[in-house]
């Protein structure tokens, strides 16, 4: 079952689609709800785990493709990723990241005093800036649960 907003979504990408005569196959509809329903900016490979359930002789390279495909014609986004696999987001309204230094997920958060920031002026005459996000990075709430910190156990055995 897809939300209202997710319909919104998908009525839009349908539209982008045939503004740049891209051909809107079965395969290409499944791979962008299922992006659209992942909220952790997954992976081309996370993204093919899944479609291939549904379509067990999709190939890697067709969803990575697709993805990068998306991309370009700006229905998703890549994520600022600085290791790794590239990582898809669906969401282009302005918003920040964290970046879980474990997991290697990345969630979305909002913040208006983010959105707000001005780039500094000896940036402005040497780089234009196109769009701004601010990233955290750190350990999501999954990571820090299943990596409890022993805080005593190295303060305490100095001494002596
Ligand atoms: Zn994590
Ligand atoms: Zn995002």
């Amino acid at each position: 079952m897809q939300k209202e907003a997710d319909m919104d979504q998908l009525h839009k990408f349908i539209q982008i689609c045939q503004r740049h005569r891209l051909k809107i196959t079965p395969q290409r509809v499944a791979i962008y709800q299922n992006l659209l329903g992942m909220n952790t900016h997954p992976t081309a490979d996370a993204v093919y785990q899944i479609l291939r359930k549904e379509y067990p002789h999709i190939s890697f390279d067709a969803v990575n493709r697709t993805l990068l495909t998306f991309t370009e014609i700006g229905v998703s986004d890549v994520v600022e990723i600085f290791s790794g696999a590239k990582r898809f987001d669906t969401d282009l309204t302005p918003h920040h990241h964290l970046h879980c230094l474990k997991c290697g997920n990345v969630y979305d958060f909002h913040s208006e005093t983010y959105d707000n920031l001005t780039v500094p002026k000896g940036i402005q005459q040497q780089f234009q800036v196109v769009s701004k996000r601010v990233i955290l990075k750190g350990f999501c709430r999954k990571c820090q649960n299943e990596n409890p910190q022993k805080r005593s156990e190295t303060a305490e055995s100095r001494g002596g």
